[in-house]
């Protein structure tokens, strides 16, 4: 299920991404039409073009360091719900992934010890360890 949401985040990113170095192109050109309006002697449309230039690749540039910054905040908050399963009678506790229709106090199949019914007795979010980020 997490691995889901990271791939479509990426793709997100990626897609960002493209937008952002288009608009980074247009700026170049923009500057360098600029520059050639500058040389055949329209100063004001060379302003214009000069500080359209510039507030593009400002705003993509900035745009693509907030992503990156997002994208990686948004891999390390994608924690993992878990459900603890208790039997009552013997004690015997297990875990595993939170399943949709979860919910406290529901009743699941017979305990592998003494075959009383188990039930939910938490479910939380797992709190990742930050090693993972410097994997590699
Ligand atoms: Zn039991």
């Amino acid at each position: 299920m997490s691995e889901n949401s990271s791939a479509a985040t990426t793709r997100i990113s990626t897609y960002l991404t493209i937008i952002v170095l288009i608009v980074l192109g247009l700026s170049v050109v923009a500057l360098i039409l600029s520059v050639n309006a500058f040389i055949v002697g329209n100063e004001v449309v060379a302003g214009y073009l000069l500080i359209i230039g510039f507030i593009a690749m400002g705003l993509s540039v900035y745009v693509l360091f907030q992503s990156r910054k997002r994208a990686a905040s948004m891999k390390i908050e994608a924690p993992k719900v878990m459900s603890t399963v208790e039997c009552k009678k013997c004690g015997f506790k297990s875990l595993r992934e939170f399943q949709r229709g979860d919910y406290i106090f529901k009743e699941l199949d017979a305990c592998q010890k003494c075959e009383d019914k188990m039930m939910i007795t938490a479910i939380y979010k797992e709190v990742k360890e930050k090693e993972k980020t410097f994997a590699f």
